[in-house]
């Protein structure tokens, strides 16, 4: 629902199996990985065809340029098994959509679901039909209900063809700014402040833009939403969910949490690695400061779209209880939550994993399970702090864009010495006690 730029390329986007299972899934969906791929290959080839007959001249070629670069890209993804093909999440989402179709005939039928091992909950749509929906929506949303909510707001998306005229835009644009770049040039005169500036313009009107496109797909999606007979009020439910989620997580870690798990029978705890480091003298990000913050980040945004929507269906003005999950949902819900250290893992997320393995664990959730991700996890900052690129799987502190929380955690990670971490990971892999 946020949009993300991947190699020049905006597109939309908007995170009970273990890993024995996910072996059987592997297997169980070569095929289907083999089979997309060779069908991605071939509608990339004629959507290159396509662009260059209705773009000609510099436009044309440079959004062929950058569209095959994005196609190649998302193929290493999918080769590095980042979706999986063949799975419960993949019948439950193809069996929403059919339901939305029933009384939508503008849904293309050319839709090609993929579920990404992801813990963020988005979803996005390719230019080509593929439809992208993280695993992490699962986990996140509280019934179907708000899971067609989010496909339907994605096929507003879609529909409207919004993907594809961000994508000519910024092509577009990028060429208008590389001569208004050259011009200054010539004027010589306050070069850097007016580039800063024709970059901030930019940032704000693609802000715009973005707001009224998610708008747009908000009243489209409701109203293919509403013809599926689905509960009104969910729509607006999704929406705030979507709203309370931090990216990294809104559940605080307390001290007692660090002095329970990091209390080893041949490593005391020490106080000294909850130290904090002191960033207020240093002016870290100049760049970030001169931004209203407010008119870039998405939550804002959702409170804007969650008014805008209220007032054209004055229907949703008031608020509806979140219903329950079926069965059916709950299943794959728990399910998705047991694949949120898996799929971290897969991302090489190593430093996140362990902050959401010790969530859980506070949480009083399956201990033995959460200990020995504990211990894979730490087995992998040890190697990488051995080799001296830690800095690969651990975030570094920013103290205006993460909660206090994860800084902590942060601090608490880089204050450990190699030897400490070694012995974190040979105690949770149960190699000595
Ligand atoms: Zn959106």
């Amino acid at each position: 629902m946020n949009f993300r730029l991947i190699n020049g390329l905006f597109i939309f986007i908007f995170g009970l199996s273990f890993s024995q299972i996910n072996k059987t899934t592997d297997t169980a969906d070569y095929a289907q990985r083999k089979e997309f791929i060779q069908t991605f290959d071939i509608n990339n080839e004629l959507f290159i065809k396509k662009i260059k007959s209705q773009y000609s001249g510099k436009t044309g070629t440079e959004l062929a340029k950058i569209y095959k670069e994005f196609g190649t890209d998302f193929m290493k993804q999918v080769k590095n098994r980042d979706f999986i093909f063949k799975s419960d999440y993949d019948i439950h989402v193809k069996s929403l959509i059919q339901r939305l179709r029933k009384n939508s005939p503008q849904i293309p039928q050319n839709l090609k679901i993929l579920i990404a091992k992801d813990n963020t909950p988005n979803a996005y749509c390719l230019l080509d039909g593929t439809f992208v929906i993280n695993m992490g929506l699962f986990y996140w949303l509280d019934n179907e209900e708000q899971m067609a909510a989010v496909i339907s707001h994605e096929l507003g998306h879609r529909i409207k063809e919004h993907s594809f005229k961000l994508f000519v835009e910024f092509v577009e644009n990028n060429e208008k700014d590389k001569v208004a770049v050259k011009n200054l040039k010539i004027e010589q005169k306050g070069i850097n402040q007016k580039a800063f500036d024709i970059l901030k313009n930019r940032m704000y009107k693609k802000g715009a833009e973005k707001r009224q496109q998610e708008m747009e797909a908000d009243s489209l999606g409701y109203s293919i939403f509403t013809r599926g007979d689905f509960r009104k009020g969910e729509f607006v439910n999704m929406l705030k969910k979507l709203q309370d989620f931090d990216t990294i997580s809104p559940r605080t870690l307390k001290v007692e949490t660090y002095k329970k798990f990091f209390e080893l029978p041949h490593q005391h705890f020490k106080d000294q690695w909850l130290k904090k480091e002191d960033f207020s003298l240093y002016n870290y990000d100049f760049y970030k400061e001169k931004f209203n913050r407010d008119s870039l980040a998405s939550h804002p945004e959702m409170t804007k779209r969650i008014e805008h929507i209220k007032k054209i269906f004055p229907e949703l003005s008031q608020d509806t209880e979140t219903l329950k999950p079926s069965p059916a949902y709950e299943t794959l819900a728990k399910a998705a939550e047991m694949e949120v250290l898996p799929n971290y893992y897969h991302s090489e997320d190593y430093g996140l994993g362990i902050y959401v393995s010790l969530q859980f664990l506070q949480d009083g959730k399956d201990e033995a399970y959460y200990k020995s991700w504990l211990g894979k996890y730490f087995a992998k900052i040890y190697e990488a702090r051995k080799n001296y690129n830690l800095n690969r799987y651990l975030d570094r502190i920013e103290p205006k864009k993460q909660s206090d929380s994860y800084q902590q955690f942060l601090n608490f990670m880089w204050n450990l010495s190699l030897e400490e971490i070694k012995n974190i990971s040979e105690y949770y892999q149960n190699k000595k006690s």
